[in-house]
């Protein structure tokens, strides 16, 4: 057994078998490295380009401490773009194929509310969406975070390019300080260590230089 098999991890036993069903063989260097302080509840700030793997560490690590019974916002995820949503929606859907009943919501801007109003009041356990659009629906009392246990800030560097720095502090203010924040950038810039000192507890930092 290689150091890189997904089976090395404490990851749901059901999690790891649909890994190898969607031909993941071995983890990439990124999710090696990230998922096993991931797992172990502890906040990381992880590095790596695109096309680097990071979807599934951040994914994995959000499914495997999930309850699917608790039908309530457990997860959050972050992403600078609505089309950049929609591929971490269908990787998570994905990842979560052997979770029965597990939902998954993107509230993205450029979207009527209507139909999003309509998803929250049924529920879910995930949402992935801008920052724009689920601050709006935080205002408007559509969405409550008081049950979220994991953050993710997926391509901080691009939403805090795009502005979004002071819309995600006014979010995370709304989410229990117990809950486990996961950052993940392609760049590393200085306003990212910020951000960090700001909204995370003693992150580990993981940094990968190749692709795969
Ligand atoms: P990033 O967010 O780092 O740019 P993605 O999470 O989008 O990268 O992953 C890039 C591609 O690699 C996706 O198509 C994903 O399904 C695939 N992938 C991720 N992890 C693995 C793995 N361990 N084995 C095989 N393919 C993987
Ligand atoms: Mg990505």
């Amino acid at each position: 057994m290689s150091h890189t098999d997904f089976s090395t991890l404490a990851l749901n036993e059901a999690l790891v078998a649909n890994l190898a069903s969607l031909g993941y063989q071995a983890m990439t260097p990124i999710q090696a490295q990230s998922l096993p302080p991931i797992l172990a509840g502890k906040d990381v700030i992880a590095q790596g380009k695109t096309g680097s793997g990071k979807t599934a560490a951040f994914g994995l690590g959000l499914l495997h401490h999930l309850n699917v019974k608790q039908f309530r916002v457990q997860a959050l995820v972050l992403c600078p773009t609505r089309e950049l949503a929609d591929q971490v929606t269908a990787e998570i859907r994905k990842l979560a194929r052997a979770i029965h009943n597990i939902k998954v919501l993107t509230l993205c801007g450029g979207m009527p509310f209507g139909p999003q109003v309509g998803s929250l009041e049924h529920g879910a356990h995930i949402i992935v969406g801008t920052p724009g659009r689920v601050d709006d629906h935080l205002r408007r009392g559509t969405l409550r975070l008081d049950d979220l246990r994991t953050l993710v800030l997926d391509e901080a560097d691009r939403m805090l390019d795009m502005g979004f720095s002071e819309v995600i502090d006014g979010i995370i203010q709304q989410t229990p300080a117990s809950r486990q924040t996961l950052m993940f950038s392609a760049t590393f810039p200085d306003e990212i260590e910020g951000v960090a000192r700001r909204v995370m507890r003693a992150p580990e930092r993981i940094q990968v230089a190749s692709s795969h």
